[in-house]
């Protein structure tokens, strides 16, 4: 597959225009020194590095969103094609999630890590779109981590419909915040794949995916599509204002019936500027 075009012209388009904000806001700073420059030097002017520190938060906060937008606007594999022509990319993203995580009063991930730590330490784990891999570091479970880019060597690099595990190994696969890709359901069927029967799926998603009021999906057609992929839903909790979190278990047997299964489209999950 080609490299997905959309993403190399916006990333262009961003530069272009971030230059010419560039330029823009050396301007504002002058008009800034110039209202400054009334009252005493030593109070008004601001600091260089103050000025600069804010416009790279601003330029990096543009890049965030765009790659953002982009993650859940192209398939898996477009994504790991966009990530492998310039793995920058992949730090830039995770900088702005951070940045935007740290606003949040509880982070889904933090849910997740306190459910392993109340089960036994001897289940396997898939971590599916593990970004800095915080969940790895914080169980004492073997954990297989995969993301679209390994920056750790605990990290497989994959996209994650198609992992390098056999099938039925692991007890609990979890997706914290990382259905991302237009072919999501293509990540289920793969954790449902390397999922030992009886096995924990564990989903921590962005609550205005999932909520009709604000333009979501219906959370009850996602979870019946779950279902029909060969699990048991446990648990439904949208007790948080951030994120919903789903847990399922696969079901012992496999259906031998193979019905189309009718899955929701997932909006995109757009961070506001800041
Ligand atoms: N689970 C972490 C990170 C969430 S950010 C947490 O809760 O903090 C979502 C992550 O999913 C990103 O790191 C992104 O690169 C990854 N991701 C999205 N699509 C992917 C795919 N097809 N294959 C592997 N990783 C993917």
């Amino acid at each position: 597959m080609s490299l997905p075009k959309g993403g190399r012209q916006r990333s262009a388009d961003m530069v272009g225009r971030s230059r010419k904000r560039r330029g823009a806001t050396h301007h504002g700073g002058q008009s800034e020194l110039k209202v400054s420059c009334s009252g005493s030097q030593k109070k008004r002017k601001p600091s260089p590095c103050g000025f600069l520190d804010k416009m790279r938060a601003k330029l990096s906060g543009g890049h965030f969103r765009m790659i953002n937008e982009k993650l859940y606007t192209c398939t898996g594999k477009e994504a790991l094609n966009y990530f492998k022509e310039d793995p920058t990319l992949f730090d830039m993203y995770h900088t702005g999630y951070q940045s935007q995580m740290s606003q949040w009063p509880e982070q889904p991930v933090s849910k997740i890590i306190k459910w392993l730590k109340d089960h036994s330490t001897s289940l396997v784990v898939a971590d599916f779109g593990c970004g800095d891999a915080r969940l790895a570091k914080s169980v004492k479970n073997k954990v297989f981590s995969f993301d679209l880019v390994s920056n750790d060597p605990s990290v497989i690099a994959c996209d994650m419909s198609n992992t390098c595990l056999e099938s039925s190994v692991v007890d609990v696969a979890v997706f914290s915040l990382s259905l991302m890709g237009i072919n999501y359901p293509s990540y289920l069927t793969e954790a449902h794949r390397i999922l030992k029967p009886a096995g924990w799926l564990l989903i921590a998603e962005v609550k205005s995916r999932l909520d009709p009021k604000t333009g979501g999906a219906d959370p009850d057609r996602f979870i019946k599509a779950v279902c029909e992929l060969g699990f048991k839903s446990e648990v439904k909790d949208y007790s948080n204002k951030m994120f919903v979190l789903l847990y399922f278990k696969k079901k012992e047997k496999s259906s031998s019936m193979k019905r189309e299964i009718q899955w929701p489209e997932l909006k995109a999950c757009l961070y506001k500027r800041r």
